[in-house]
């Protein structure tokens, strides 16, 4: 299953609007190659609750948000 943070965008949200959809990760607002693409959607060996760094510290940071705000 993709990763839940990844959306496709046909614009970047400041006026300039693309041909096709573009990867987009939620966490990092940020476009993502089409390389890191294939890891967001865990094609061929790729998963990315193990091969996204990204993903990997959003979640494990998720359980001390507490602590850090608090
Ligand atoms: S870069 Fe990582 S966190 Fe962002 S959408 Fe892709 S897999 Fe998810």
């Amino acid at each position: 299953m993709a990763c839940p943070y990844l959306k496709y965008r046909r614009s970047d949200g400041n006026g300039t609007r693309f041909d096709h959809e573009r990867a987009y990760c939620g966490i990092q607002g940020a476009f993502v190659s089409p390389m890191i693409a294939d890891v967001c959607n865990d094609r061929d060996a790729f998963d990315h609750t193990t091969h996204c760094d990204v993903f990997r510290r959003h979640e494990s940071g998720r359980g001390t948000e507490h602590a850090q705000h608090g």
